[in-house]
């Protein structure tokens, strides 16, 4: 299927917005310029869209009434016509290590999981860019949900608002955001649903907004390799590829789109990611898997795969879930991997996992009603 056809299948519904049952339009998502089309409908100037546009994403108001800088009769006009939605929040939780994770309900009823992951001195939100996925890696919980659509760019933005709203990063403080970064790693395959995921993170990048700048947004891919030239050309942040694997017979296997995008295809693609520098690396994630892809030979295959790419290696540990057919590397062949490629000359962490209590760690996301709906049909919970 091209990503055209995949658009095109898995779109979502044309209105974004929470519970509220009315049909005013909702202005999040909307870009500079849909925001000054809206005001001419109105009958409004077109300059006022600046005016929004900084009440909206730089201030965070969800309330026609406090943008204090607009007229009376102005503010009226706006809550006549518009709305400043949120996704709902069905399930709020937190994880010992402080990890929280937000189940978010869309007006078609479909949820999404949108994970905060803070650090000492910033934090990164994982963002959701389908529900559902279609690219079933055996490893990832998410791809064993069946249904799947795309995300809007409102619901895309929306989790960073509704984020924001929970941390208090209205406007943002000068320095140690609480959500300083955004790794589009949430849920679904990014590369599938370019377009509205370009239209979200370019305002999120917008210096006059929310202004998360381009080296604080990492998109990972599982390698949808005809989109990554564009991606890097016209977004150009940071860009994350989900190799787990460095032959095709394995790769074939673990991240079954390799069948359409072979290893070598991936490898080139990333070769020329545009704007590669030692300052500026693809980071090459590789899931740790007992028995399957982690020994010293597999170490050494990888460095080999990567030469000549200013990239580093992020480690994960296997995440479980329930009916999981894998099982987590030892700590010892993490150790003895991460120290094989470091050796060869690239950075290569191992990613401590967060939030596992509360099922938010990599590949573990799936929303919490289609558990539900398999726990009625009595399969078991996931302890939480
Ligand atoms: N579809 C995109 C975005 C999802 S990112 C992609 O594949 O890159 C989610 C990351 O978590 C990916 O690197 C994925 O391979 C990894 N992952 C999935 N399941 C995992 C698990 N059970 N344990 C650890 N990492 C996992």
């Amino acid at each position: 299927m091209s990503t055209a056809q995949h658009a095109e299948l898995f779109a979502p519904p044309a209105q974004f917005g929470s519970a509220k049952a009315d049909s005013r339009k909702n202005l999040i998502g909307l870009d500079r310029a849909e925001l000054a089309d809206e005001l001419k409908a109105i009958g409004q100037p077109a300059f006022r869209a600046r005016q929004l546009w900084h009440w909206v994403y730089f201030r965070g108001a969800t309330d026609f009434a406090a943008m204090t800088t607009l007229s009376k009769d102005f503010r009226a006009e706006l809550a006549k016509h518009y709305v400043i939605d949120r996704p709902s929040i069905v399930v709020d939780s937190q994880s010992i290590d402080g990890t929280r994770k937000w189940l978010l309900r869309f007006s078609d009823g479909q949820e999404v999981e949108t994970v905060h992951i803070p650090e000492e001195d910033r934090g990164a939100l994982c963002v959701s860019s389908q529900v559902g996925c279609t690219l079933t890696c055996r490893f990832c919980h998410t791809g064993t949900q069946r249904l799947v659509r795309n995300l809007s760019s409102a619901e895309i933005i929306g989790q960073l608002m509704l984020a924001r709203d929970a941390v208090g990063e209205w406007p943002s403080p000068p320095d140690g955001r609480l959500i300083s970064n955004i790794v589009m790693m949430g849920m679904g395959e990014p590369l599938y649903n370019y377009d509205n995921v370009a239209k979200a993170l370019r305002i999120v990048m917008d210096g006059e907004g929310i202004a998360i700048s381009k080296r604080r947004i990492t998109l990972s891919t599982a390698g949808v390799v005809p989109m990554i030239r564009r991606c890097g050309e016209e977004l150009n942040v940071n860009l994350a590829i989900s190799l787990h694997a460095t032959n095709d017979a394995l790769r074939d296997r673990i991240v079954p789109i390799n069948k359409k995008y072979p290893i070598a295809e991936l490898m080139d693609a990333c070769r020329n990611y545009p704007g590669l520098s030692n300052a500026r690396r693809i980071t090459f994630e590789y899931v740790m898997l007992k028995g399957v892809n982690d020994s010293p030979a597999d170490a050494r295959a990888l460095i080999k795969l990567i030469a000549g790419i200013p990239a580093k290696v992020n480690l994960i540990p296997f995440n479980a879930w329930p009916g999981a057919p894998f099982e987590c590397a030892s700590d010892e062949a993490i150790a003895a991997f991460s120290d094989i490629v470091f050796n060869a000359g690239y950075a290569s962490p191992v990613r401590t996992p967060r939030g596992r209590d509360i099922m938010a760690a990599c590949g573990q996301l799936k929303s919490e009603s289609v558990r539900k709906r398999k726990a009625e049909r009595g399969a078991p919970l996931p302890a939480a």
